[in-house]
């Protein structure tokens, strides 16, 4: 028996056969030739026939899939028996490359000419690049790139996921998700909290694993054991039976004694609004916009982007939606807004820097929003993300005034706007924290890199410290402006520390007033708000930012909310 020890992101405990996403296919040398036995003629064959078994297997995947991960599959199916970029393969392996260097060059070429149709057309172009990597791979007798096909249910194990990877991933045969890389932050977490599906991330070693080892995940406590016995198997099945237990969520975040913290819900497009709706979400805290396009070479158009947010607000008539513009840049580019050759992507032209750059697209984005909420009932909030000073705040706010939004906000994610929230407060409606980027600032950790998950903690004092300077700006704000009787402007939160029930008792204690996360959070989250009240709340956010440590703010809160050992979390 070997334990790995990683970080926690989704609480579960399963035991389950492992399957290894397989490493990115390398491309072949440039300039790899023919070997002198091999004609032209059987190279073509060899590639023809690899192209059409890449074709059956996809196609036999899509049979099998639904939604999103059949449609990619399917138009990826499409690819492989694309007659252009067989053709253009087989005239360069007349010209004496080798298979997988000639399918490896026609691919880019495809791409590169989808591209500059733009449009439709360019999306395809990812296609290209992933069946000419699939076809590589058959080429090579080694495993396909991506998601692995399975009958079985299994526990994925992978050295990290990007966010593409996500259409492909079944959360009917995933038991669990395990990586190496990533961090608590990173979008691998975000991905296994949509899902719901228990995962540990950071967990150094893993890669040790392989098919069908048989593994014991604990994605509360960040662990993973191979040879499971009796305690863990038992472990498993307490997990499966009380899962129901937190199962739902009656639509009114609460604390024992009434006080009101309503629970919003994360959302990347309709198809999540409309499941987080179902769940009984109070609205939504987090509409990230740059999901509804990601993959996108060029700016959406108007039409595309109206019908992409009202899909959105119709899930939630007479509910609060609050739209994030676009946040592109470092782990989520978007290539008509970022430059891929920025040396420090994190610290880059990122968020509403890019209004900067790219003058234009955040007024037609707003503009988009306006028309979409006023083709619904929602109450439509604005937020623009990685907002450092009042400057930009009030900046943004003259852009929404203009687009005939009334309610915009900031996303409090750089430690400068946490520490001047008092006047960036003056031109914002709201601010909502988004502590998985302030982590990352706060710390100078890359939210990405599994090396740093320790510093990568939103339970650092440092981050609790800036989370109620926040609540204190926006207190003082109100002193300033309306005087004693006067509300303070909201402050939310909306990163992956609201999806962590301690956490959450931690920040409603701080003063936070919404709490946004996955919807599949939810209920877990109530049903240990509900069992503290403002008061208990208030010590245990006392104890937590004067603790010296993260480890010591988690473990000091967590000993003093039994119902977490109770719930299993
Ligand atoms: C955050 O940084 O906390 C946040 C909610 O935004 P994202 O995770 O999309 O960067
Ligand atoms: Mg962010």
């Amino acid at each position: 028996m070997h334990t790995y020890s990683g970080v926690g992101v989704t609480p579960g405990r399963v035991v389950g056969p492992v399957r290894v996403m397989p490493p990115a296919i390398a491309a072949p040398p440039a300039g790899e030739q023919r070997e002198g036995t091999t004609t032209a003629e059987a190279a073509a064959g060899n590639l023809r026939s690899a192209a059409a078994v890449v074709k059956e297997e996809l196609r036999g995947r899509a049979a099998k899939a639904t939604g999103d991960g059949k449609a990619v599959l399917e138009a990826t199916a499409l690819m492989a028996a694309d007659p252009m970029l067989l053709k253009s393969a087989v005239k360069l392996i007349d010209a004496g490359a080798s298979a997988q260097r000639a399918i490896w060059e026609a691919g880019d070429g495809v791409a590169a000419m989808l591209l500059d149709l733009g449009g439709y057309m360019a999306e395809r172009s990812h296609d290209v690049l992933d069946v000419r990597a699939r076809i590589v791979a058959q080429l090579r007798g080694v495993p396909a790139p991506g998601i692995p096909d399975a009958d079985a249910p299994f526990i994925l194990v992978a050295d990290d996921l990007a966010p593409a990877d996500t259409a492909t991933l079944d959360p009917a045969k995933v038991l669990a998700l395990v990586t190496a890389g990533g961090g608590p932050q990173s979008h691998t977490a975000i991905i296994a909290r949509n899902l719901g599906l228990p995962a540990v991330v950071a967990a150094a070693g893993v890669g040790e694993l392989a098919d069908g080892d048989e593994i014991f995940v604990d994605g509360g406590r960040g662990v993973v054991t191979t040879d499971p016995g009796d305690a863990e198997r038992e472990a498993a099945s307490r997990w499966a039976e009380q899962v129901s237990r937190l199962a739902g969520f009656d639509g009114v975040g609460r604390l024992a004694d009434g006080h009101r913290i309503p629970l919003l819900a994360n959302v990347g497009g309709a198809k999540d609004a409309v499941a987080a709706a179902a769940a009984n979400a109070e609205g939504v805290g987090l509409l990230r916009t740059e999901f509804c396009f990601l993959g996108h070479d060029t700016e959406p158009g108007h039409d595309e982007q109206v019908a992409a947010y009202k899909g959105v607000f119709d899930a939630f008539p007479g509910k609060k939606v609050v739209v994030r513009t676009l946040d592109a840049g470092a782990d989520k580019p978007l290539p008509f807004l970022t430059d891929a050759t920025e040396p420090n992507p994190a610290l880059g032209v990122r968020g509403f820097r890019t209004d900067g750059t790219s003058p234009g697209v955040l007024a037609r984005q707003l503009a988009a929003i306006a028309d979409a909420a006023g083709q619904s009932r929602a109450d439509v909030w604005v937020m623009a993300p990685m907002i450092a000073t009042a400057d930009e705040a009030a900046s943004f706010a003259a852009l929404c005034t203009a687009a005939g939004l009334q309610t915009p906000g900031v996303m409090v994610e750089v430690p400068s706007a946490a520490l001047t929230a008092r006047h960036i407060l003056d031109h914002a409606e709201f601010a909502s924290l988004g502590t998985n980027d302030l982590t990352q600032y706060t710390m100078a950790a890359d939210r990405q890199l599994g090396p740093l998950a320790a510093l990568n903690d939103p339970w650092q004092p440092g981050v609790l410290a800036l989370v109620q300077a926040t609540v204190e700006g926006s207190r003082a704000q109100a002193r300033h402006t309306g005087g004693p009787g006067r509300a303070p402007k909201p402050v939310g939160v909306c990163g992956e520390s609201a999806a962590d029930p301690a956490l959450a008792v931690v920040l409603a204690g701080l003063g936070v007033t919404t709490l946004s996360m996955s919807a599949r959070a939810i209920p877990a989250v109530s049903a240990v708000l509900r069992s503290v009240t403002a008061e208990t709340a208030g010590s245990l956010a006392r104890l937590a930012v004067s603790a010296p440590s993260a480890a010591e703010a988690r473990s000091r809160v967590r000993a003093r909310l039994p119902v977490l050992d109770e719930l299993g979390l």
